[in-house]
Formats: C-alpha cells, structure tokens, sequence
C-alpha cells in the first residue's frame, strides 16, 4: 500500500487540483476501500461554482461512490477483502437522541466524508464497516455509485408518504429528479409530471417513466399542471432544482390537503413562498434530508430489477477528466444525467 495518494479538492471555483493524502492507519471497525467508479452530484456542483451553503474553499469533494474492500480493521465482521460496495458517505455520531432512535440521518452532528477532508475522487477511502453495502452480482461499480442518490429520492419518495393512484409533480429532471420521477410511477402506479428547462432531461424522463413533460421555458408549469389535471393539481410534489420559483411552484401545483417535499440545495437561504396556501388548503412542506436505512432498500430494488440506474448515466470518463465533467455539467444545452469517473489502480 503506498503512503499517500493524489485524491481531488477544488481549490478555487472551478478548479480542480490534486493533494497527496496521506493513508491513515485502519480503526478497528473501519475498512480500506479501493474506489472504482465515482459519480459527480448536484451539490458537488454547487462546492465546484464555489457556493455551497454550507461548505468553504478549498474543499474535497464527491461522495457517490463504490470500490472492493481491499484491507479491514481486526474487528470487522460484515466484510471481507474482496467484497464490492457502495459507501454511504454520512458521519453520524451514534449517540445523540436522533442516532439512539435509529434516525440518523437527523444527527444532530450529522457531517459527511468530504467535509472532514475525505473525497471519493481517489483511489482510496476508510469508512466504518456499517457504511458500506455489498453491492448484488447484477449491479455494475458505475451503477454502484448511484446508489447514493437513488437512496436520497428514495427517502424523499417515502418522506412524501405517496399511495398507489396518487399523482404527482417533479421540478427538476436532473440526476435526483428523473430518481424521484421513476420512484414514483413504482409507488403511485402512474407517471409524474416532470418540469425542466433542458429538453434532453425531459425526454430522458419521459423515457424513464415520466407522463407528461413540461418545458418551463415554453410553458407556465403551474396552469400546464393544473390544466393536466382538471384544475384539480397534484397529490404530491418535489422540488429537486433548489430555486423560489420552483418552490414556489411545487406549493401552487398542489390539491387542497396535498404536500411537497423539499430535496434541492438552495444557494439562497432566504426564499418568498405562497405562505396563505398553507391555510386556505391545508397543505404542507416536508424536507427530506439525506438517507438513513434506504441504501438497503435502493440495493433490493437493484437487485430485482425492480429499476435500473444504467439510463442515467451519460458520461463515463477518466480521473484526470474530473474538471471536463464538471465542464459539461455546467454547460448550458449539455446533454448529461449522471457522470460518471472510472478510478483505475
Ligand atoms: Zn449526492
Ligand atoms: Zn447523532
């Protein structure tokens, strides 16, 4: 094993570089995954233009990611060198009343990996033996890294509480909103109403599941949902792009007695909302934080082939090509989902 390895921070906004990190000793729990495949996320997107809300420059980045054990700590037992995983990269302290009761992803010192200085755009990562899962035979490394995000809709689509017949309205055809989309149309039975302003995204959904496609560039979202609908709006809906508008959106779309749920990242703190909704009909706002106890549930409907992550990605690229795709998924009429990076050894 070397004793460091080049692993990416972003420096300044929209720059990449490379520190040597120094490969620390295994704790007894913990076990040395060699990374495989890592995914670029939406909020790693907001670190890279250098305004995440609540992270500072310089910064290491990437938390979606899969790899094989390569070396555990003596007291490990739910692993074994050679294993393939995915790593749920959340650092939760256990102790705290919400960590006691099994609700960890409401930590009240919740961290994550990349904000305590560990990227996934390394060959190497240590976490503790319960935050990696094994990944099914049918489920590739470059899937495996979206296991991360799928467990993010997967909680949001659960948060919602949606039934079978519900509809329901998607804001945001990105990576996490085309997820809650396919969710769901596996929950409810019917196909969202999915609204962007990329029309790649939309066809994308469309193909994955979605009923109705909304540009809101050509189209109000608002009178085009409630005009599919027979004035009547939606059951639920999510807002996965992070801005007032589609905030304000997702509250306006829905039926009297109905809720949205909040999944993007706003880089403003301070948004105005239709708040006289909330009374006049009765509907609520949830958010959805991370994930706690969803990476199983991802990893089953993988397994089944219940759904597939393979759609979704559109870019497979080299280490070295890390600030190309951020490149790309920042280009206004680019023609990505998900990219994906191939970490060779
Ligand atoms: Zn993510
Ligand atoms: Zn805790």
């Amino acid at each position: 094993m070397p004793e460091t390895y080049p692993m990416a921070v972003i420096a300044a906004p929209r720059q990449i570089e490379y520190v040597q990190k120094k490969l620390s000793p295994l704790g007894d729990y913990e076990i040395l995954i060699k990374i495989k495949a890592a995914a670029i996320c939406g909020s790693d997107l907001h670190l890279y233009k250098g305004l995440h809300p609540s992270a500072s420059l310089p910064a290491a980045l990437g938390h979606e990611a899969s790899g094989q054990v390569i070396e555990i700590g003596k007291s490990v037992t739910k692993h074994k060198i050679g294993d393939r995983v995915t790593i749920e990269p959340v650092i939760a302290c256990g102790k705290c009343d919400y960590c006691s009761r099994g609700d960890y992803h409401l930590c009240k010192d919740i961290s994550f990996q990349y904000r305590q200085g560990q990227g996934v755009f390394a060959p190497f990562f240590i976490v503790h033996e319960d935050r990696a899962f094994h990944l099914p035979k049918n489920i590739s490394y470059e899937e495996g890294a979206l296991v991360e995000p799928m467990s993010v809709a997967l909680h949001a689509v659960k948060k919602s509480g949606i039934k079978l017949g519900q509809t329901s309205a998607v804001f945001g055809a990105g990576a996490i909103g085309i997820l809650v989309s396919m969710l769901t149309r596996q929950t409810s039975g019917i196909g969202s109403i999915i609204c962007d302003i990329h029309p790649y995204r939309l066809q994308k959904a469309l193909d994955l599941g979605a009923q109705f496609a909304i540009n809101s560039r050509e189209q109000d979202p608002v009178n085009a949902i409630l005009e599919a609908t027979n004035g009547l709006g939606v059951d639920k809906s999510f807002e996965a792009v992070g801005l007032e508008l589609t905030l304000s959106q997702s509250l306006q779309v829905l039926k009297h007695g109905a809720n949205a749920t909040l999944i993007g990242i706003f880089e403003q703190i301070e948004n105005k909302i239709p708040i006289h909704l909330f009374v006049q009909r009765e509907i609520s706002l949830y958010g959805a934080q991370g994930y706690s106890w969803d990476f199983q549930d991802a990893l089953k409907m993988l397994e089944t082939n219940t759904m597939s992550l393979k759609p979704l990605i559109t870019h497979i690229l080299l280490l070295s090509e890390l600030q190309q795709g951020f490149e790309i998924l920042l280009s206004p009429n680019n023609k990505s989902i998900k990219v994906v990076v191939k970490i060779d050894d």
